[in-house]
């Protein structure tokens, strides 16, 4: 099938023309930094507003670059949830718009399932059920897939998110928004012993993930008299965090003993060191590690539109009075947790 997706559910407006033959037609992604930094995060009415710009001349241009009419999709797929709402709602009124006006069939699709099924996108030979390591701005979470639509929630976070550890250290160090990407350059010159950092819950026999006491001790570690130097607090926050990670999903991978693939996905897998870490692991349980090119681990519309390829496969579409679901959980039998967010 011939899918139209469309994402719009934080601060990227995207669209994206993706096949059952895993070819993307063509993609576009129209990022709001500039928009946003001034406030040091994204504020979600100026989002919502840039999304209703943005997004129909981005469907535009992908329709015309491919060479597609509407008329020759087969279905339009778009994020309902969880993330912003009023960028949410923009991008799902336009899909139900756009399936309402060529006759095809609308694919509510979840954001967080978008991620989880990106590397399906990329690799070809992925089966299911792999273990899901799903790492963004807004979630941490270990996931076991057992199938489109089938989605075991075995650990996530008690507070923040990874990525947003990564952009709040980030902002305490001064390196702007968004915070990751500065902050895993910086690293690179850095020392990753020279700051002692904590690592909440390793070693741990709950489940969960913790980095707001990490996050903190780099707040305090940067107030000190005598500060260290930024890169060596940046190397040293990005071996805490790695070592957080690499911890929780081993934990995981040890129950897991039917996953085919170790997977990672989210803005925070396209972190370089974060991936050998990853790596080594899945290697550790004789397992490949499965990550998407760094294009389709932050967001875009290209994993929303394969979403909708596996979705429309299994005759899974939407009425056209679909909601938009701020909060949206993949496992809706995940017991919730203090402070994790969808
Ligand atoms: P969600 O998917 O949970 O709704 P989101 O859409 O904001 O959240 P993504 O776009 O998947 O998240 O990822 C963005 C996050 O990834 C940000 O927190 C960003 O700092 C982080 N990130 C991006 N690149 C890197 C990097 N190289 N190292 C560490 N973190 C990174
Ligand atoms: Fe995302």
């Amino acid at each position: 099938p011939l899918i139209l997706g469309l994402e719009s559910s934080c601060d990227d407006t995207a669209a994206a023309l993706v096949d059952g033959e895993r070819n993307i037609l063509a993609q576009r992604v129209t990022g709001q930094n500039d928009e946003h930094a001034p406030y040091g995060g994204v504020v979600p009415e100026i989002a919502a507003r840039a999304h209703s710009e943005r997004l129909t001349p981005l469907v535009e241009a992908v329709l015309e670059e491919a060479g597609i009419a509407l008329a020759d999709v087969d279905a339009v797929a778009a994020t309902a949830g969880p993330g912003l709402i009023g960028g949410v709602m923009v991008g799902l009124v336009t899909g139900k718009a756009l399936a309402f006006a060529s006759g095809r069939p609308l694919i509510a699709v979840n954001h967080l399932e978008g991620h989880a099924l990106s590397p399906r996108l990329a690799d070809e030979t992925l089966a299911f059920p792999y273990l899901l390591l799903l790492v963004s701005g807004g979630h941490t979470q270990l996931l076991f897939v057992e199938g489109v639509g089938k989605y075991r929630r075995l650990a996530t976070t008690i507070d923040d998110a990874a990525g947003e550890a990564f952009d709040k250290s980030a902002k305490i160090m001064g390196l702007g928004y968004p915070g990751g990407p500065a902050l895993e350059a910086l690293a690179k010159t850095g020392d990753p012993r020279a700051v002692p950092l904590p690592r909440p819950l390793t070693g741990s026999d709950e489940p969960h993930f913790s980095f707001a006491g990490l996050k903190s001790a780099v707040l305090r570690a940067w107030q000190q008299d005598d500060p260290p130097a930024a890169a060596d607090l940046a190397a040293s926050f990005q071996a805490a965090a790695t070592d957080c990670l690499v911890d929780r999903s081993r934990r995981a991978l040890v129950r897991v003993p039917e996953a085919t693939a170790f997977v990672v996905a989210g803005g925070v897998a396209a972190n370089g060191a974060i991936r050998a870490a990853l790596k080594a692991l899945a290697a550790e349980f004789g397992l490949p590690l499965v990550a998407p090119p760094m294009a389709l681990c932050t967001d875009n519309a290209a994993m929303i539109a394969w979403a909708g390829v596996e979705r429309f496969r299994l005759g899974l579409t939407d009425p056209l009075d679909a909601p938009a679901r701020p909060r949206w959980p993949l496992d809706p039998d995940a017991e919730t947790v203090r402070g994790a967010g969808a």
